[in-house]
């Protein structure tokens, strides 16, 4: 503790991620992408010219946010862009959410929104999961001062469709509802379309699940114009250009590639299903996932032991020890070969004597 802390900074606990080890694990911890991006990434990468760099890049991220329009199926002017999702999402929290009333959010999504509530201020209140463990969206009130859940959500992998995203907003039309689509690629309905309809809805987005690009920090959010000029505001006071230029041409590149998207994304789709079938039959209880991860519990082994001996076998995934967390494995999916080495050392771990 120092007295140089501001008393946010004193409150804050910090987020901790999945451990990015150094050693050559099967690392299913952290929902990455198993497959490389986009050929025309790389090839982007190859022929940026280094002389572009000496040069401050475009305030506005002109060309970054028209090629992610076309994509999304909106106008410019209804797109904002950063460094990674997070960025976008701390963004939203200082424009939006700092309000008289609580910020309603699940009890459990997403981990990295509390924090941001401690370090902004915003006071939270958290809504129990409905007992299949879906996103009770009824639960949200219509005096919230704000609202935001990962649709489908973390770490559970349901997500609602558009239709009960529609209700909601109409219900909460006071107030500015946050849906993070981190990973609606995999099987999730977006809820982009209904950003016309309702000027109270902001929709974020990222590069590092479905288009394999988590080291490159590129997140977006789309909305009507009022919110996304809120986004600019808050950026605009920190003079800070938005995402730098070699990313906002690797992003592009990386649009500009619909079929190696789509193959990718089947794959990890298809990969998923398979998995589920396996660990079922290794008796545990798997929540059905519209996401690249799989939230499991096994009714008779103890998760923070099987976490330790998946690691010992050179396997990570990732275990939360929250209390309604504690008995669960949220296992990222990567290639076939990687799932059958978790499937085979889970089976071998499940036979073991307790
Ligand atoms: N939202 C959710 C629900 C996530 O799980 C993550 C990744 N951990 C993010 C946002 C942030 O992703 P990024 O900053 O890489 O875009």
């Amino acid at each position: 503790m120092s007295k140089f802390w501001s008393p946010e900074v004193r409150e804050l606990t910090p987020y901790v991620p999945g451990e990015q080890p150094r050693e050559r694990l099967i690392k299913l911890n952290t929902n990455e992408n198993p497959y490389p991006p986009a050929p025309g990434v790389e090839a982007a990468l190859r022929d940026f010219p280094a002389d572009h760099l000496r040069r401050y890049p475009d305030p506005e991220s002109r060309a970054l946010r028209e090629a992610l329009a076309e994509a999304l199926g909106v106008a410019a002017e209804n797109v904002f862009v950063g460094n990674g999702s997070d960025e976008v999402l701390a963004l939203a929290f200082q424009a939006f959410f700092r309000q008289s009333r609580p910020l309603e959010m699940p009890a459990i999504t997403y981990s990295f929104y509390p924090v941001y509530c401690r370090l902004y201020g915003v006071e939270r209140r958290a809504l129990p999961l409905a007992a299949d463990w879906t996103v009770d969206l009824d639960a949200f009130s219509a005096e919230a001062g704000g609202a935001i859940f990962a649709n489908p959500n973390a770490p559970t992998g349901h997500g609602h469709g558009r239709v009960a995203i529609a209700a909601l907003l109409e219900r909460l039309s006071e107030a500015v509802v946050l849906v993070d689509e981190a990973y609606v690629d995999f099987g999730g309905e977006s809820a982009v379309p209904l950003v016309e309809r309702f000027p109270n809805l902001l929709v974020t987005g990222t590069f590092s699940k479905s288009r394999s690009l988590a080291g490159l920090r590129l997140g977006y959010a789309v909305g009507s114009r009022e919110l996304i000029e809120g986004l600019e505001r808050v950026k605009d006071s920190f003079n800070s250009y938005p995402v730098d230029s070699l990313a906002s041409a690797l992003a592009i590149a990386s649009l500009a590639d619909d079929a190696h998207f789509a193959a990718c994304r089947e794959r990890v789709i298809t990969t998923r299903e398979r998995t589920r079938a396996s660990l079922e039959r290794l008796g545990f209880e798997v929540l059905p996932s519209q996401a690249n991860f799989l939230l499991a519990r096994h009714p008779d082994q103890d998760a923070a032991q099987l976490f330790v001996g998946l690691r010992e076998r050179g396997i990570l995934v990732r275990h939360f020890n929250t209390e309604a967390l504690r008995d669960h494995l949220r296992i990222s999916i990567g290639t076939d070969d990687e799932m059958t080495s978790l499937v085979e050392a889970l089976e071998l771990l499940c036979q073991a004597p307790a």
